[in-house]
């Protein structure tokens, strides 16, 4: 499963301690982040972690176009709800596209929970089922 990581200033710590609690998870599946985001989750668990640009920068759009390409399965993104942020044209536009194409979405530490114990599972299976047989037509 390709999984993006992102988290605002505010909730990073929260995002770095559920990564490291869940790393055994993580480290099956691939991972792609916005920048800071991505290169604090790698410094604190060692995760390779394909890292985009820094949210502000266009890093949420990297992650959107991932999304419209069909190349991205599940989308964690701890968002600070009290904090005014200057991409907010940006964050709205992704969490619209998860919607678009159906992408499971986690915006807060309870709601990513839930969705790494489905994983865990395998109940996302399907995705990859449906995917392999869009592409075989
Ligand atoms: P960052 O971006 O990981 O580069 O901080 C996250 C965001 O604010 O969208």
């Amino acid at each position: 499963m390709k999984i993006a990581l992102i988290a605002h200033d505010q909730k990073k710590k929260d995002l770095i301690h559920f990564v490291t609690a869940y790393k055994p998870v993580f480290s099956e599946h691939d991972l792609y982040a916005t920048g800071t985001t991505g290169s604090k989750i790698h410094e604190a668990t060692g995760l390779s972690i394909h890292c985009f640009q820094s949210g502000p920068l266009g890093g949420d759009q990297q992650i959107g176009a991932m999304i419209a390409d069909n190349s991205l399965d599940i989308v964690i993104f701890f968002r600070d709800p009290l904090t005014a942020q200057p991409h907010e044209p940006d964050v709205s536009a992704l969490l619209r596209l998860c919607d678009v194409y159906q992408i499971p979405l986690a915006t807060n530490l309870a709601a990513a929970e839930v969705m790494i114990h489905g994983l865990e599972r395998g109940d996302f299976h399907w995705r990859e089922i449906l995917k392999k047989s869009k592409k075989q037509g």
